[in-house]
């Protein structure tokens, strides 16, 4: 059997994070088998459609490198892949079901509806109380004919049995049982000719060729309606794998007011694309226990279905940031380079060339979380000192220093090689000759050239600097006494 799974988002607005795992796994385990993935919009309720929605979801799974075989811009053989555009299919087979007696017409207005779920009934409880209302079955197939032929407005309702038992077994939780007597009479086409989800999502999915379902837990409740309906139709039923919740740090369901959700911020935010897949692959799963970072060819190599965790997993940005991390520091400058030139540029108005800037990354990469850090903690290194730190100068600029700073200015000057290695021995050759310690010397070279009291090695620094830049900031540093605090 091909393996043929599908991501299937409504489009309501941004990609949430959830979304982008489920689509996630999808991916992985139609690479890992060979297989094909499908983008199916599912936008059927037309009280949530918000608009460019499509086009955000797409440019997200794109940034992502989620790549799909068929879709909404993908030509297939099974499309097309938006729901509002099949709602032709979905009505014939609503009428499929009315003719062989399984799903039935319904009359009543959404007040009627509500007046009923007030007065719960004794068969019925809450449910849809068929017996009761105006439809198809209490009212006889002529009069039935006589509404519709009216145009008034109608929705075809599941027929559910009861006392019978559901069963599904799902990859992940095993086997799931449920009784018919807790499922509504749920509506399967609306008065506006729609679909409900659950009828466009198993008509989808049958004509689709779709062979593994791998979803949110959230749908896990709406799984039986969809076992009842393979039934009804006499269809093969797919495989379910429905996956665990994502959840704050205090294990409350990951929620907009904690924090980000969409996807679409935390690329705003400067997460590397690798180290974003990275953390959301293992939102659940975890190929071997005991690592953190895989590449996305391990991910592909190790995924299974089976290993992913029933219980909720927690979101932590922290890890996350750790993540990230991991990643800047072996990542290669071309994927960060037009972000850096991009922030620096709208920071201090200017286009930096690629070359100070690749060196510039690499001398701080490993002591920021995002790129974009590099701007503000080595600011020095993109314009002039804005502000020199006091406490730090009140420590380490000890008496003299302005006298021996000057002499080492010469020393400077006659550089011919203003590089680490030569910097690095020729200061401490001087320091050595005034029978001082390297680090005697060195706080006052990070006073007068960075202002600040942490950075990285001092000789890389100057090196990326340059000579003429190091001097100046030297000179500036003494004949304006700035020491002076
Ligand atoms: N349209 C549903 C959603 O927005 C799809 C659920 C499913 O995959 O069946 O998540």
């Amino acid at each position: 059997m091909e393996v043929r799974v599908r991501f299937a988002p409504s489009p309501t607005g941004f990609l949430h994070v959830g979304g982008l795992r489920t689509a996630l796994y999808n991916y992985l385990f139609a690479r890992k088998h060979n297989g094909k993935m499908i983008l199916r919009i599912e936008d059927t309720d037309r009280t949530r459609l918000v608009e460019n929605a499509i086009d955000n979801l797409i440019n997200s799974l794109k940034w992502a490198g989620i790549e799909y075989n068929e879709g909404p811009d993908k030509a297939g053989e099974y499309g097309p892949y938006i729901q509002s555009e099949r709602l032709d299919i979905y009505k014939k087979y609503a009428l499929e079901l009315v003719e062989k007696g399984l799903a039935y017409y319904a009359f009543d207005t959404s007040d009627e509806i509500e007046e009923m779920r007030k007065n719960s009934s004794e068969t019925f409880g809450t449910k849809y109380n068929r017996e009761a209302m105006r439809n198809q079955l209490t009212l006889g197939e002529d009069e039935t004919k006589k509404i519709l032929a009216s145009g008034h407005d109608f929705v075809i309702r599941l027929m559910v049995p009861f006392d019978h038992e559901v069963s599904f077994n799902d990859i992940i939780r095993g086997e799931v049982k449920v009784s018919t007597n807790d499922i509504d009479d749920q509506v399967l086409l609306k008065s506006d000719g729609f679909p409900t989800y659950h009828l466009a999502n198993v008509v989808d999915d049958h004509l689709m060729k779709i062979s593994h379902v791998i979803r949110g837990e959230e749908w896990l409740p709406s799984t039986p309606k969809h076992v009842l309906l393979y039934n009804y139709f006499g269809w093969e039923i797919p495989k379910f794998a429905h996956l665990p919740l994502l959840l704050n740090k205090d294990k409350s369901k990951l929620s907009k007011r904690q924090g980000s959700v969409a996807v679409e911020d935390f690329r705003e935010k400067g997460y590397l694309k690798d180290a974003f897949i990275n953390f959301i692959a293992l939102l659940g799963w975890n190929p071997t226990g005991d690592r953190e970072i895989y590449s996305l060819d391990e991910l592909i190599e190790y995924f299974n279905l089976e290993k992913v965790n029933k219980g909720g997993a927690v979101f932590d940005v922290q890890k996350l940031d750790w993540v990230n991390q991991q990643y800047l520091k072996s990542v290669n400058f071309n994927e960060v380079a037009k972000e850096i030139s991009l922030v620096s540029k709208e920071k201090f108005g200017k286009l930096y060339d690629s070359e100070f800037l690749n060196k510039v990354f690499n001398l701080f990469k490993e002591r920021v979380t995002f790129v974009s850090e590099i701007t503000s903690i080595a600011d020095y290194m993109f314009s002039d000192i804005n502000e020199f730190d006091k406490d730090y100068i009140q420590k380490k600029w000890l008496p003299g220093t302005e006298e021996i700073v000057i002499e080492l200015i010469k020393v400077y000057e006659n550089c011919n090689n203003f590089e680490h290695d030569e910097l690095s021995s020729k200061t401490k050759e001087f320091a050595l000759g005034l029978g001082k310690k390297l680090g005697d010397i060195i706080h006052p070279i990070r006073i007068m050239i960075t202002g600040k009291s942490t950075g990285a090695g001092m000789f890389e620094t100057m090196e990326v600097l340059g000579k003429t830049e190091c001097l100046k900031r030297m000179s500036y540093f003494i004949q304006n006494k700035i020491y002076d605090v």
